[in-house]
């Protein structure tokens, strides 16, 4: 399955790509959190295919009356596990706390008790499908891995748990951001799980 994942920056050349063809054979795109909701409505409607995203600390909180608050035509996965054209793909959203009034953050003790609500899911993928989780979405990254010093890119250690506990095979991550002159890696396999920062898009072909 072809993905386009993105976060955190619009960028014109995805606009460009989008509109010239350039994704055609994209079959799912991945939002992980952070950009505007007419960027992710943008590429929904030029590619014709299913989105999936997670919030990130920059977004606001989801309310179903309030029109800016969600994506229209995408499904927000935050704290939800669903089967997607036989991949099964969970969501988390948000970041670690910074600021004491910010949304979408979370302590690590309050990340932790997000991710137990997703363990009956997991277990009841893993007796009906033989396996927990297949995609993770996050905005955060995990805890030392692509995460920063500074306290607002700090990962979150629930999710170094949640990959443990769940064991996905995929997971894909913004929040942080890496520059040219950056050495730091966008990519690390932690035994099963291959852990990706999309910053700020990145096309992915991801195979059962
Ligand atoms: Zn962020």
């Amino acid at each position: 399955m072809k993905i386009l994942a993105v976060s955190d920056q619009v960028l014109d050349r995805v606009y460009t790509l989008a509109s010239t063809g350039q994704f055609k054979d994209v079959e799912l795109i991945l939002g992980c959190g952070d950009l505007p909701y007419a960027y992710l409505e943008y590429l929904v409607t030029m590619l014709n295919v299913p989105l999936f995203y997670v919030p990130g600390n920059h977004d606001p909180n989801e309310n179903s009356a309030k029109k800016d608050s969600f994506c229209e035509g995408g499904s927000n996965l935050d704290l939800k596990l669903i089967r997607h054209n036989r991949f099964l793909i969970g969501g988390f959203g948000g970041s670690v706390r910074y600021r004491p009034d910010g949304t979408n953050q979370y302590t690590q003790t309050e990340a932790y008790f997000r991710a137990f609500r997703l363990i009956p899911r997991i277990l009841l993928n893993r007796r009906k499908h033989g396996r927990g989780m297949d995609i993770l979405i996050t905005h955060s990254p995990p805890f030392g891995i692509h995460d920063d010093v500074d306290q607002a890119h700090i990962g979150l250690k629930a999710l170094n748990w949640l990959i443990r506990f769940a064991k996905p095979r995929h997971l894909f991550h913004g929040h942080t951001h890496f520059y040219m002159n950056n050495l730091a890696k966008s990519e690390t396999v932690i035994n099963l799980t291959r852990i990706t920062n999309v910053y700020p898009y990145k096309i992915l072909d991801v195979h059962h």
